[in-house]
């Protein structure tokens, strides 16, 4: 009977129609992983399935155990939506199907990658020379800006890794913030760069790095040195101060890497550009593209300043693989992939749709809701807001009772706020422990929040928290 559907038309309208229910749906998943297990395993029949008859048994499968992330009221991590102009420019790359390794390969997906580096150049305010590699997640943007730093370090140590690997090699000093992203670590493991020797630098009450205690760290040191700073604390938005650490890169002779993964994009937002300042004197930036610009994953944007250090990390040469034919430039020498999705056109849909003055007021109008989260949230005095909020980011601590009690009382309501709100179903928060404390996580990043989707939330979390309190009694 779905035999002669079409699969693609009966998917987009199955997507269409998730889409138009997005808001209203229950923003965590219901189903357990057991019932997900039921409703799509067991063992792969010997016959295939007709492809309409696929699309709709697995949308009706999944349904369960889909979150409603890409929706107005989920604060969970730090997650963007989809962009309209991207969500279909994505559909379209599906439709496509471009390889985007080569300019021989898809013309077209090169191309717009090219202008896709150039508008975001702009964007952030960065130098045109700047390498920019399309990559998954700022995870493989931390990768790559961190592998061309291991290639240029070294090699004005005068040492070829890529000829000669890290076996006797010169060390490296790696100077890294004590709250950087556990991506960034996981990074420097793939690179070859053990945990142990990583020069872990002092944060202060916000996450940020301490500038004094890098100063300390780098004194009378030597030889080839990369330091890590972070512009936006995954849980409290904070930026390191990166004209100090830039000034104390420098004078170390070390290449300054900046993980930016939301935090980046308060520099397109001329209000917030403050917070960042400094960050245009490194030599690296990793962002995520799939977060705050709210394209649809995954999507994420490695640069560096010294684009012949990320070629050389970067690029893979083989017979066959023909280059440049036409002029074009060839993705594949700035990634750590070869055969990819051409995830530029999502991006140029999205920057194109919001322009300059887009991404700037999608920045800005996220900042002042979560300053309106924190305000709403606030008011009831049970409630702590614990970071400032500068950024998208509150970090909310629940009291038993308006004196202050003893921490793990504190820490137990907390999380039994958290889990109550993400049953609820109103909107979805996440659980983080803050310097030892229990934390409730509210991230707001997503391109369709409104001041109606933050005071319901609000609203949906002072409930919860009332409950909690009561249940306490
Ligand atoms: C989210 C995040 C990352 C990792 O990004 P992915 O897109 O998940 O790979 C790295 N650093 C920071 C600060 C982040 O917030």
């Amino acid at each position: 009977m779905s035999g002669s559907r079409d699969p693609v038309a009966l998917a987009g309208q199955l997507a269409l129609e998730y889409l138009r229910r997005l808001p209203a749906r229950h923003v965590g998943a219901r189903a357990t992983a057991e019932a997900l297990r039921c409703e799509l395993g067991g063992p792969l029949p010997d016959t295939g399935l007709d492809p309409a008859g696929v699309v709709e048994a697995l949308a009706a499968g999944v349904d369960g155990g889909l979150v409603a992330s890409a929706g107005p009221r989920y604060f969970g991590f730090v997650t963007g939506g989809a962009l309209p102009a991207a969500l279909a420019a994505d559909w379209l790359a599906s439709g496509w199907d471009q390889n985007g390794s080569l300019f021989v390969a898809s013309p077209a997906a090169a191309i717009v990658e090219e202008i896709v580096a150039r508008w975001v150049l702009e964007l952030l305010g960065l130098p045109a020379s700047t390498g920019v590699g399309l990559v998954t997640g700022c995870q493989m943007a931390n990768f790559t800006c961190l592998a061309a730093a291991r290639h240029a370090v070294l090699e004005r140590a005068g040492w070829d890794v890529g000829r000669r690997g890290l076996r006797g090699a010169p060390p490296v000093d790696l100077y890294v913030g004590a709250e950087a992203h556990a991506t960034l670590l996981a990074a420097l493991r793939m690179l070859g760069f053990g945990a142990e020797e990583i020069i872990s630098i002092e944060t202060d009450e916000q996450g940020r790095m301490m500038a004094a205690a890098l100063a300390r760290a780098a004194e009378g040191r030597s030889g080839p040195a990369i330091v890590c700073a972070q512009a936006g604390n995954v849980d409290t938005g904070a930026f390191d101060p990166l004209d100090a650490i830039a000034d104390l890169s420098a004078a170390r002779g070390a290449w300054l890497h900046v993980d930016g993964a939301f935090g980046l994009w308060a520099a397109a937002a001329p209000a917030r550009r403050s917070l960042i300042a400094g960050f245009e004197r490194a030599d690296s930036w990793a962002t995520d593209a799939h977060k705050w610009l709210n394209v649809p994953y995954d999507s994420g944007l490695a640069l560096v300043r010294d684009a012949a250090a990320q070629r050389a990390a970067m690029t893979s040469a083989a017979a066959y693989l023909e280059r440049r034919e036409g002029g074009g430039r060839d993705p594949l020498d700035w990634v750590p992939e070869a055969s990819r999705r051409a995830r530029g056109f999502a991006l140029y849909a999205a920057l194109r749709s919001l322009g300059r003055l887009g991404v700037a007021d999608l920045v800005e109008r996220c900042c002042r809701l979560a300053s309106l989260m924190a305000d709403v949230l606030r008011a009831d005095p049970a409630v702590e807001i614990l970071n400032d909020v500068t950024l998208n980011q509150v970090l909310v601590r629940v009291h038993p009772a308006t004196v202050p009690g003893p921490s793990d009382e504190i820490d137990a309501l907390t999380r039994d706020v958290v889990a109550r709100v993400q049953r609820g179903g109103t909107c979805w928060v996440g659980g983080t422990t803050w310097h030892g404390m229990g934390a409730m996580r509210v991230s707001i990043s997503n391109w369709s929040t409104t001041e109606e989707d933050v005071r319901r939330s609000a609203w949906a979390i002072l409930e919860a928290s009332r409950q909690a309190r009561a249940d306490l009694d």
